[in-house]
């Protein structure tokens, strides 16, 4: 049998399948999807399955009589991938340009990245008679490290053995040419499967019993053992079963000697749950609204008719129960189910809500769990002991076989998009696998991405609408503040009159506020306010991230780090300090303004550490804080019903970015703010601050109107030609070397614009004419918004096109034509197509 493999080596010129002979142990382990370790060139690396034939492939038999290399050995006992999954990955590697490795790769959990690890052992001229003689006498060291070796029998990792022995490498080297050690590479897993030694009943109850009589009679323990296990054949553990009849583990060990019982490894799961109970909860009767969307999901999910659904539910609209019940449906037909929320808002609450209704068919996947964790969380879905899986971004690919419903909540959140290769974005991989399993798909959102709402209002997904608040609860009333009239009103705080009143009469209830800092990538930065001197990074074009801690001041993308200066290095200034028109800044207001006041703050600084922003949360929930400020962080998905007051410090710090989603953005967050605020019984208010009240982003918002907000959005896409009325390509070159970066970049456009012609793209212009009637347009090369990073230069270039066009093959082209130029200049060329970031 030949197995057709992708190795794991995201190199240029393998990605394409190469094909290995199986050996005839491994034929009925290896199938589409498994892992396999292959010999490539001096290497063993990882690969994956992705096809099986009987004969190799014409080119691969037709290179003459180069024997065909063996698979060395399989990685798992059952492929972690399914041929669907398989497919996926072929369709994501065409779609967003990425090596096929990559994107198998992205779809296993951390634990599951084998790396080559080399081993030496004693070798056969060590052990030849008289065999070390002939290499003359050794240094102490020398002798002392080969009777290392000696003495451990087996073959040692050799990175362990220079963490023991440093710098011997060079003699490693020279010992294993000359036979002295033997050398050979395994493939590991970075992993750490927990497993523990289980006792299996090797024979029936009865014959068991038998055996136990014939023991002798000094035997007692072990007939002990016998008849409990003949008694109670399920599996147990050794260290269950000894504590249990208070024996010996020597006494289980010598019965499986006898072969009576066996003793295996058995991989536990750690649930990072399992000491948790949760609420079990039956579904609500559902409202008007909520059962017409039902029947809905309903019809499409019993029928197994792929459908990408759009549902539009105000916040508090009751969607997911909604989504739950729809999964009920789902698990009743026996289907899975994959619900997908974004990082930010997978919090203990949104777990236990599922947790709550479906027990422990749910595995959970989130970013905070270790990779041992994850992997197990994976197992259950691939080992089909869940149905259930909600997790963020990655879990697009849970190993389902049954895939009957996706859910996608908040599905405007940029964060399901990956920003690094494979740049695939979690709707597009959700709607790939509904047409390839029959799976619908339901994206969930109070505030529509308006490529969603373009694509229901062309018919392409259906529109299902929540426009009422469950039980008739009103939308909070939101007051727009014009910072500019406080201004010249003479207050020069960072807080308005009715916001402060606000937050005043908040304390005096002793009822909750959440504050929202309205900044993007928000950090405090040092700057000189004699000169206006701000700290840079010597490799990047970014100014340093001042970390309060530490006193240090750090650069985001490349980790340089330092102290912080005592004075200006421009003017000599000691007026120099850490410029927080962050969160700490509002923090220290706040308690000028209100003494005594609770604050709990929330951002990069305060939720590093693992677990803390759980930790703030439920501190808030306890009531032991008036106030939660923070960043975007605690605009998501949060439900504390206490709070009655919610305030945005400046709306409009986003609007400026030179980025044309920067007014979906600010809509998006204002409205999912002001949805925090009398989700419960007690009414709540919701305070906007911003210098320009009059921007439709600002104003629809404050109407809870996405409708305003999408037509007025709508018309400056088309106008603007930007998605979605077109969809983009960005292409990004670095190098070291300016001059040489800015050639090649020009060269690349002009390429593009070449092979567009030469395909005879219709209707492509280079120069005159509005953007939109263009069928595809080469934009560029300019510098990248960050100009520099790690000391390279960054150009870009964009291509515009018309959803129908090929471009992301042209694209691909044209990279190619300058396969050659990396390689031997070192320039990278990184592409992301359907960018959510423009950097
Ligand atoms: P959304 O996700 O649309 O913002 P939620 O699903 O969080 O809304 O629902 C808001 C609140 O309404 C929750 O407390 C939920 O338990 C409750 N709820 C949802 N559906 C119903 C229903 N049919 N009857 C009563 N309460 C409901
Ligand atoms: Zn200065
Ligand atoms: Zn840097």
């Amino acid at each position: 049998m030949i197995a057709k493999v992708i190795v794991d080596v995201p190199v240029k010129g393998t990605n394409r399948p190469f094909d290995y002979e199986v050996p005839a142990r491994y034929v009925s382990w290896v199938e589409v999807g498994s892992r396999v370790a292959v010999p490539f060139g001096p290497r063993v690396v990882q690969g994956f399955v992705v096809d099986l034939a009987e004969e190799p492939s014409e080119d691969a038999a037709g290179s003459g009589s180069r024997k065909l290399k063996t698979v060395d050995h399989v990685l798992d006992v059952e492929p972690p991938l399914t041929p669907e999954l398989v497919e996926l990955a072929q369709w994501m590697s065409r779609t967003y340009l990425c090596h096929l490795s990559v994107a198998l790769a992205a779809m296993l959990p951390a634990a599951l990245k084998a790396k080559a690890e080399r081993r030496v052992g004693i070798g056969p001229e060590a052990l030849r008679d008289g065999g070390l003689a002939e290499y003359g006498l050794m240094t102490t060291e020398e002798t002392e490290l080969l009777e290392h070796i000696r003495r451990s029998k087996g073959m040692l990792p050799v990175e362990q053995l220079l963490e023991r022995f440093p710098g011997s490498e060079a003699l490693l080297r020279q010992w294993v040419r000359q036979g002295i050690l033997a050398e050979e590479q395994v493939l590991k897993d970075r992993m750490n499967v927990k497993k523990v030694l289980t006792v299996f009943a090797c024979l029936s109850p009865e014959e068991m019993l038998l055996r136990g009589q014939e023991l002798p009679a000094s035997a007692k323990r072990q007939r002990q053992v016998l008849e409990y296990v003949a008694d109670h054949p399920d599996p147990i553990r050794l260290t269950e079963l000894t504590s249990l009849l208070d024996v010996t583990a020597g006494t289980v060990k010598g019965l499986a000697d006898k072969g009576l019982v066996r003793l295996e490894e058995v991989e536990v799961g750690r649930d990072p749950y399992a000491d948790r109970s949760f609420k079990r909860t039956s579904p609500l009767p559902l409202t008007v609204e909520q059962s017409q969307v039902f029947s809905n999901i309903c019809r499409a999910v019993k029928s197994a008719t792929h459908t990408m659904f759009l549902l539009h539910g105000v916040t508090g609209s009751g969607k997911t129960e909604v989504y739950m019940q729809s999964i009920q449906t789902c698990l009743d037909e026996g289907k899975e189910a994959i619900v997908l929320v974004p990082e930010i808002s997978l919090t203990p609450q949104m777990v236990e809500r599922f947790k709550g209704r479906f027990g422990a068919d749910v595995a959970v996947l989130h970013s905070r769990l270790s990779n041992g964790e994850r992997y197990d969380e994976w197992r259950k879905i691939s080992a089909g002991r869940v149905r259930v899986v909600i997790g963020a971004r990655s879990a697009a690919f849970a190993p389902f076989k049954k895939l009957g419903l996706v859910i996608i909540d908040e599905e405007h959140e940029s964060s399901y998009k990956q920003e690094e290769s494979p740049k695939y974005h979690a709707r597009e991989v959700a709607a790939a696998r509904g047409r390839a399993s029959g799976a619908s798909v339901v994206l969930g959102s109070a505030t529509p991405s308006l490529e969603s709402w373009q694509a229901a209002v062309q018919g392409k997904y259906k529109l299902l609408v929540m426009a009422e608040r469950v039980e008739g609860r009103p939308l909070p009333p939101v007051r727009i503040v014009d910072m500019r009239q406080e201004l010249y009103g003479g207050n020069r705080s960072m807080f308005s009159k009715p916001l402060f009143e606000g937050i005043k009469s908040r304390l005096e209830k002793g009822e909750q506020s959440v504050l929202l800092l309205n900044r993007r990538g928000y950090s405090t930065f040092v700057m000189c306010r004699s000169c206006g001197y701000t700290a840079g990074c010597p490799h990047c074009d970014i100014s340093l991230t001042y970390h309060q801690t530490s006193s240090m001041m750090r650069c985001h993308y490349c980790g340089y780090t330092e102290r912080q200066p005592a004075v200006c290095p421009e003017c000599g200034s000691e007026h120099i300090r850490y410029f927080g028109t962050g969160t700490q800044r509002v923090e220290e207001e706040l308690a000028k303004l209100f003494p005594g006041i609770r604050v709990i703050r929330m951002d990069v600084d305060t939720t590093t550490e693992k677990g803390a922003h759980e930790k703030l949360l439920t501190q808030f929930r306890q009531k032991k804080g008036d106030v939660l400020l923070g960043t975007q962080m605690v605009a998501k998905g949060l439900d504390f019903p206490d709070v009655t007051l919610v305030g945005v410090i400046t709306a409009d710090t986003m609007l400026n970015l030179p980025d044309f989603r920067s007014s979906e953005r600010t809509f998006q967050l204002l409205t999912q703010v002001a949805g925090r605020a009398g989700r419960h019984h007690l009414p709540g208010e919701v305070f906007v601050q911003t210098y320009t009240p009059e921007h439709y982003s600002v104003t629809a918002a404050g109407g809870h109107d996405f409708h305003r907000f999408a037509e007025q959005e709508l018309e400056h896409r088309v106008r603007g030609g930007y998605p979605p009325f077109c969809r983009l390509i960005l292409i990004t070159l670095s190098h070291t070397e300016l001059a040489l970066l800015v050639k090649t970049s020009e060269a690349m456009v002009n390429r593009l614009k070449a092979l567009a012609r030469e395909e005879g793209i219709p209707g492509f212009i280079e120069e005159a004419g509005g953007a939109q009637k263009r069928a595809l347009d080469v934009l560029g090369p300019v510098a990248s918004p960050i100009p520099r990073i790690k000391d390279r230069y960054r150009f870009q270039c964009m291509v515009k096109y018309r959803g129908d066009q090929p471009a992301s093959d042209l694209v691909a082209q044209a990279v190619e034509a300058f396969d050659e130029v990396c390689r031997q200049t070192k320039l990278t060329i990184s592409v992301d197509v359907d960018p959510q970031v423009l950097m």
